[in-house]
């Protein structure tokens, strides 16, 4: 892959920055070296320390200029920018004239840096005069930020991450962390060894990696945690471990919380939750006897129609013991995305204002009005995610703005919103990639600046703001999102407002509102930040808020002591009921529930982690990953090819079957689109369900139904180019060291060697010294051909799911031979020679250690992690494998107890 031209450094010089992914807000150091940039943790960035998962250790791999979208273009024109930002106002200012200002909206993305989403929300809200402004943070944490509102008044998480070191039980809710929050994650697990009397208790369907270090995994069912945590209130309250003071003084409303729980299954809801009550008492003993206790969820938490309710019944647990605001406690909603919380401290979703002002106040709009001398001031919410695309689909939304997200492939309802934007008149895509399944259906394309080229700021999962700084020049003519957006306020007239010469002005005038008339009444200030000069940004330290002009300055809890910002200052309790136990989401036509989320290794929908050939090393196929029971039930086996389908759609996928997965429920990851697999896109199957209060998508629970698909033929094939276009009816495609690899699948015969060799772009197979294997009993060919010193590619076809390593034929492509002939028969054999042991999938990514390498090392004796690093190598690097070298020393010891 071509690697970015970097901006000329002095040698060794340090570029600081963050993780573009997850909401742990990782910070990183790059080093310019000549072969490229090398990134590594930062040791001084409080959010991780020096640590990285796999997926920011693998970043300098994905910056290459491949596949970027380098100049605008207008209606598939490349344009110069100034006649792209003319059209994109033009229009803009057209459909408002036209239709009013709620017929044009902006998608926006939590992977924006606050500085853009700034100007995107003070654009929107104050000179287009709608809130039509939404984020795919909508997807993510919506219900959370609705949960905090309505119980401390602000959306404020109120402890930090130093708060893991300290607790002695930490209790993860609908959160895989071990995969998705690796660095996270690591840091319980030390605590945990640091102090082996710390208590980690897992809630969750699935038995993920997260429950590998847990003294207790309640693997409780579809929306059950609210009746969970409503019986853990009342059980605090039967043994009086309620703190009577702290709910006093700085609470209202427990009383009503505890008889809403009280209704129904009450303290035991053995029903509701799927839990014995053995489990139950477990989990409430334990809750008990700990004082310090954290509380974190996410998506499985947020993702639901419940999801505002499940953050409430949590908080209440917290408020009713105190257990908030003091080190080692409180509730802890993760972000799932790098700056999901950057997003809503500027109020870039359309119920918010910027600033953690309030949209239904007039005093507060007014305010904002004034301080950007708004032209035209919005004066009601706009239309959340769901309600959005659906007024695109319905024609009341007849131009929108797309920003560094994918809706075709994360939305729910996908193919819905595909055909929405199909029929949209007017649609603008701000992108870094050509081939997105978004950016085709753009009237007006803008290529953006990426992770490397933009400078801005992020906040993290605990309120840290930190520095994202450019290392590289922008490819071609790429621009910032804020400039894009900008360039078109100032098209359409409003110079004054958006003449921004530099970032740092936006961060200083986000700053500066952040504290204006406030006085402490939001907790969002960092006014201490708005006399920053441009030197001053560009040194700028990871810091916190709130940080109040001429306050402390330092970091700090919330609500020890009360304080919260409703409007007398006291916490809510919020009475919530647990849904009906008959309120089931499957039914005999789809008697299974679809749970979807990410893995390890990939991000989102893969448009950079897919560009890594060590991170697709891990799991290189869409899958479901289902319970042997109910594979055995539906005449399946590993690996057959299934089909998940309901009434909205259907996906083809590899089966993976694991005891870890719940009987009745299957599990498929949101990564794969139509660029990676020809069928796969499983937001197709989500429908638009949504929590009433925050509007957050149910997308962990879907109802769906499962066929093995009967495929005639199967074909695996390693490439050094990628094919123009596959022509199959299951096909999986992935980048490898040296090129790509490719699953296949026909329902009716396998096609002509010729038609697959011009589909595959391999001709060199139909060559004259072509190597050609085949068993005509066992219906099996193969095929290999090279050039003087590489393998041009092989191809392998089966009547039954093919069985060769896959690590080892991609690694064929990376090797070189000097035999003519040598790589296509070690190719042919299909397997390896003796002195190449086959190392298996891989497991951990850093170092390519596979699962047949780690597995002898056990059968050998090892019984620890740290002892497989040190035999293997294995997890010594980022170590977001060692929850899964764990689980394998683990599946060992069961199997040798049960012989
Ligand atoms: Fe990035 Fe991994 Fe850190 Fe998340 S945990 S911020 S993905 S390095």
């Amino acid at each position: 892959m071509k690697t970015i031209a970097l901006k000329p450094l002095a040698s060794r010089t340090v570029v600081r920055t963050t993780c573009p992914y997850c909401g742990v807000g990782c910070g990183i150091r790059v080093e310019h070296h000549p072969d490229g940039p090398r990134v590594s943790g930062d040791p001084l960035h409080p959010a991780n320390r020096g640590r990285l998962c796999s997926k920011g250790s693998a970043l300098a791999e994905t910056i290459g200029t491949e596949d970027r979208l380098l100049y605008p273009e207008v209606d598939g024109r490349r344009v110069n920018w100034a006649s792209a930002i003319s059209t994109v106002a033009d229009r803009f200012a057209q459909t408002i004239a036209a239709h009013g200002p709620d017929s044009v909206a902006f998608y926006l993305s939590g992977q924006l840096l606050t500085e853009d989403y700034y100007v995107a929300n003070k654009l929107m809200k104050g000179f287009l005069g709608s809130a039509n402004i939404d984020t795919n943070s909508r997807l993510c944490m919506a219900s959370s930020v609705a949960g905090h509102r309505r119980a401390f008044g602000a959306d404020v998480v109120p402890g930090s991450y130093e708060d893991l070191d300290q607790a002695d039980l930490i209790v993860l809710v609908g959160s895989n962390l071990a995969w998705c929050h690796p660095v996270l994650y690591q840091r319980i697990e030390a605590a945990l060894e640091a102090d082996p009397s710390r208590r980690l208790v897992v809630i969750d369907p699935r038995r993920t990696r997260s429950t590998e270090r847990a003294t207790l995994h309640l693997p409780i069912q579809v929306d059950g945690d609210v009746a969970l945590f409503n019986g853990l209130l009342l059980d605090l309250a039967a043994h009086d471990m309620l703190d009577r003071n702290y709910v006093e003084q700085y609470t209202v409303g427990l009383d009503a919380a505890l008889r809403e729980a009280a209704r129904g299954e009450g303290q035991w809801p053995v029903a509701a939750t799927g839990l014995t009550r053995s489990q139950l008492e477990s989990f409430y003993q334990l809750f008990r006897a700990h004082k310090r206790v954290v509380t974190i969820y996410s998506q499985g938490v947020n993702q639901s129609t419940q999801g505002t309710n499940k953050v409430n019944a949590i908080i209440n647990c917290h408020l009713a013991t105190g257990r908030i605001g003091r080190p080692g406690t409180g509730p802890f909603s993760v972000t799932g995305q790098p700056n999901a919380m950057g997003g809503r401290e500027v109020g870039g979703l359309a119920n918010l204002l910027a600033a953690h002002l309030d949209l239904d106040s007039p005093t507060d709009r007014d305010l904002v009005a004034r301080f950007w001398s708004a032209s035209a001031m919005v004066q009601q919410p706009g239309l959340k995610a769901v309600d959005m695309f659906e007024a695109v689909a319905n024609g009341r939304i007849k131009a929108i703005w797309i920003m560094s997200t994918n809706p075709v492939d994360s939305m729910p309802d996908a193919d819905r919103v595909r055909r929405a934007l199909q029929d949209c008149p007017f649609v603008v895509v701000s992108d870094i990639v050509r081939n997105a399944d978004t950016v085709a259906l753009a009237d007006v394309l803008l290529p953006s600046t990426g992770w490397g080229e933009k400078d801005g700021t992020v906040t993290n999962s605990e309120r840290c703001i930190s520095r994202q700084r450019a290392f590289a020049t922008a490819p071609g003519q790429a621009r910032p999102d804020w400039w894009q957006m900008a360039a078109v306020g100032r098209q359409l007239g409003h110079t004054a407002a958006f003449d921004y010469p530099s970032v740092d002005v936006i961060f200083r005038e986000h700053a500066a509102l952040s504290g204006l008339e406030n006085n402490g009444r939001r907790a969002f200030d960092i006014s201490a930040m708005a006399d920053l000069d441009a030197n001053d940004y560009t040194a700028l330290k990871p810091f916190y808020w709130p940080q109040p002009a001429g306050g402390r300055g330092e970091h700090r809890r919330f609500f020890a002591q009360g304080n919260f910002y409703t409007a007398d200052r006291r916490a809510r309790f919020v009475a919530v009921s647990a849904p009906s136990t008959t309120d089931r989401t499957t039914d005999p036509a789809f008697p299974l529930v679809l749970n979807t989320g990410r893995i390890r290794d990939h991000w989102h929908t893969m448009t950079r982690t897919g560009r890594s050939p060590r991170l697709n090393a891990h799991l290189a196929e869409p899958f479901a990953e289902m319970h042997p029971d109910d594979a055995r039930a539906h005449g399946i086996e590993a690996a057959d090819l299934v089909r998940v389908s309901n009434e909205h759609g259907a996906v083809l996928v590899r089966a993976l079957l694991s005891e870890r997965q719940q009987q009745g429920s299957i599990f498929v990851p949101m990564h794969w689109t139509d660029q990676t697999s020809g069928n796969a896109r499983i937001n197709g199957l989500i429908t638009s369900r949504v929590d009433p209060v925050s509007g957050q998508p149910a997308s962990k629970s879907m109802p769906v139904r499962m066929t093995r698909f009967d495929a005639a033929g199967f074909g695996f094939a390693v490439l050094r180019n990628r094919p123009p276009a596959l022509d199959a009816d299951y096909w999986a495609i992935a980048r490898c060291t040296g090129g790509w690899r490719v699953e296949m699948a026909w329902s009716e015969r396998i096609p002509p060697l010729d038609h697959l060799l011009t589909m595959l772009d391999l001709p060199g197979l139909a060559a004259d010294g072509a190597a050609h294997y085949a068993d005509r009993h066992r219906r099996i060919n193969r095929y290999a051909c090279q050039d003087e010193h590489h393998l041009l590619g092989a191809l392998y076809l089966e009547a039954t799911p093919v069985t060769v390593s896959r690590t080892w034929a991609a690694g064929l492509l990376a090797e070189s031979a000097l035999t003519a002939g040598a790589l296509t028969q070690r190719a042919l054999a299909a397997r390896p020679g003796e002195s190449q042991p086959d190392p298996g999938a891989i497991v951990c990514s850093c170092l390519s250690i596979g699962v047949n390498v780690i597995t002898a090392e056990i059968r050998r004796g090892e019984t620890s992690v740290n002892g497989l690093g040190a035999r293997t190598g294995a997890g010594t690097n980022c170590g977001s494998c060692r929850a899964e070298l764990q689980g394998l020393i683990d599946e060992h010891q069961t199997l040798a107890n049960a012989a």
